[in-house]
């Protein structure tokens, strides 16, 4: 993608952003834009990071390992969240390489994760994915078991700050960004990371401190 591309798109989506922020009376800086980079190489970062942006997202550890080291080391203040599902056996590459990890979702990734955070000294913010649609095919923490798994992270000292979800694709969003804000809420934790490309607007409308949007940065993906 061309720099005034990524510049325009940026723009847009920061101005659509604080728009929808507005509307819902809250501040647009309370909203941050994790751009999410997946399946895209360091050619198409860096325009993007030339226009501004630091907050990226990956879905996959391998493959934010082979990408990152090098764009960090050209720019420094960037910071990397996991956006995807992530294997117990990779949890100390996970807690290496990123500052926020979005998809902690069941028991025995908190225990890789307070084990691979106590050895690397370094601890990730960790969002609790939902399985906000009771979806057999998508991770995530059934519902019934959330009061559970966030007892378990708080019992080994995993700095949780919010509940993320993936709702159902070609259904409308909005109940299901509703119900995490309310479970959310009903928790006691301040982030929600939820809202992607196609509906970012409308998750910060209902409250979304984390947006993850992709292809409305990057253009799609082959
Ligand atoms: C790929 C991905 C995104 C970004 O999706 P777009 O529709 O391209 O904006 C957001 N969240 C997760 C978990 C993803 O895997």
């Amino acid at each position: 993608m061309r720099s005034d591309d990524s510049e325009q798109r940026l723009a847009a989506a920061r101005d659509a952003i604080a728009r929808a922020a507005r509307r819902a009376d809250r501040r647009p800086d309370a909203v941050e834009l994790v751009a999410v980079s997946k399946m895209h190489d360091a050619d198409t970062i860096r325009p993007v990071l030339r226009a501004g942006q630091r907050v990226f997202g990956e879905n996959r550890v391998q493959e934010a390992a082979a990408k990152w080291p090098q764009l960090r080391e050209e720019t420094p203040d960037i910071r990397l969240h996991l956006v995807g599902r992530l294997q117990s056996n990779k949890a100390d590459d996970a807690v290496a390489l990123f500052d926020v990890i979005h998809s902690l979702d069941r028991p025995s990734l908190v225990k890789a994760l307070a084990k691979a955070m106590d050895v690397a000294g370094r601890r990730p913010s960790c969002f609790v994915q939902v399985n906000i649609g009771a979806e057999a095919q998508k991770g995530g923490c059934p519902i019934g078991e959330l009061s559970d798994l966030l007892e378990q992270a708080r019992s080994v000292d995993l700095p949780v700050i919010g509940l993320m979800c993936v709702p159902p694709l070609d259904v409308e969003p909005a109940p299901y960004f509703a119900l995490l804000a309310k479970l959310a809420r009903d928790h006691g934790l301040g982030g929600l990371s939820m809202g992607m490309s196609g509906d970012y607007e409308t998750a910060v409308t209902l409250g979304a401190t984390h947006v993850r949007v992709g292809t409305a940065l990057f253009g799609a993906r082959t």
